[in-house]
């Protein structure tokens, strides 16, 4: 799934790129894609491109008012495709954005699940309560926090790192990888309470945040599209067997239905290997 940095760059691409330029039409292909019934979406139309921005992991496009929303989820694209007429929808396609004098958006989704949504909210008379809603349940930016207020969440929930770290309703905008590579660099375990986060401890939780935001933004704002994790630089996240990069050892995995945890013994738990022995495997 994408993350902070990667919707970060994103955002930047389509602002740059189309900011200005009119709204020629919307077209969902998915009754399921569209998660708000009023505004009708082309209220929308003949309206400029204000911005293009970012809240957590979903992408926010303002034109001149009228408010699209879109959550990528986990197989989810938004692409720049060349500009197409009538309503035959491209393979793959759950809705399309088109503009005067640039290329159309296109929102597709890998696999089966269905997941991904767009929501249209109206600020055209202030600020909208629907979209407020819609955010209401979710934490802070991950790149907004000072390290107090990054411990005050984290301690706010009790759970093992890991897991607290990509609840975006403790921080948002952080995923599996994120989370994986925070550890590492804080040589922390991904396991470790946060209940019991010590002020270093939390301390380097947020260095370790500055820093691989700061790595993963230079390295999203070279491509030009929103790129495979794999293609991602990683210290630990699907690096089980590898190398750690900082001491050498094997990097080690705990293996969920849905995801991986990675970490390094030498460098995160005075070499202890985790093992989950509160729930099995195939059940979480
Ligand atoms: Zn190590």
């Amino acid at each position: 799934m994408p993350e902070l940095p990667e919707l970060e760059a994103h955002a930047g691409r389509l602002r740059d790129g189309w900011a200005g330029h009119t709204l020629s039409g919307f077209r969902p292909f998915s009754f399921a894609v569209m998660k708000t019934v009023i505004p009708d979406p082309n209220e929308g139309v003949g309206r400029p491109l204000s911005t293009v921005g970012r809240r957590g992991k979903y992408l926010i496009a303002n034109f001149d008012g009228v408010v699209f929303v879109v959550h990528l989820m986990q197989g989810g694209r938004l692409r720049a495709t060349a500009p197409a007429s009538g309503p035959k929808a491209p393979r793959g396609a759950l809705a399309r954005w088109g503009f005067d004098g640039a290329d159309d958006w296109t929102l597709t989704e890998a696999g089966k699940e269905r997941r991904v949504g767009v929501w249209v909210f109206d600020r055209r008379n202030g600020p909208s309560t629907a979209e407020a809603e819609l955010f209401a349940d979710l934490g802070p930016d991950a790149d907004t926090l000072d390290a107090r207020g990054l411990g005050e969440r984290l301690r706010s929930r009790s759970g093992r790192l890991h897991n607290v770290l990509r609840d975006q309703r403790v921080v948002a905008g952080l995923g599996r990888r994120l989370a994986n590579d925070l550890c590492h660099v804080a040589r922390l375990s991904p396991f470790a309470p946060t209940g019991r986060l010590t002020d270093d401890e939390v301390k380097r939780v947020h260095l370790a945040l500055g820093d691989l935001l700061q790595r993963d933004l230079a390295f999203e704002v070279t491509q030009a599209e929103l790129v495979n994790t794999a293609k991602r630089p990683t210290n630990v996240h699907r690096r089980a067997g590898e190398p750690c990069p900082t001491c050498g050892e094997p990097i080690r995995e705990v293996a969920y239905r849905s995801y991986v945890v990675n970490y390094c013994p030498t460098c995160q738990t005075d070499g202890r290997i985790l093992a989950d022995n509160t729930t099995s495997k195939f059940l979480k």
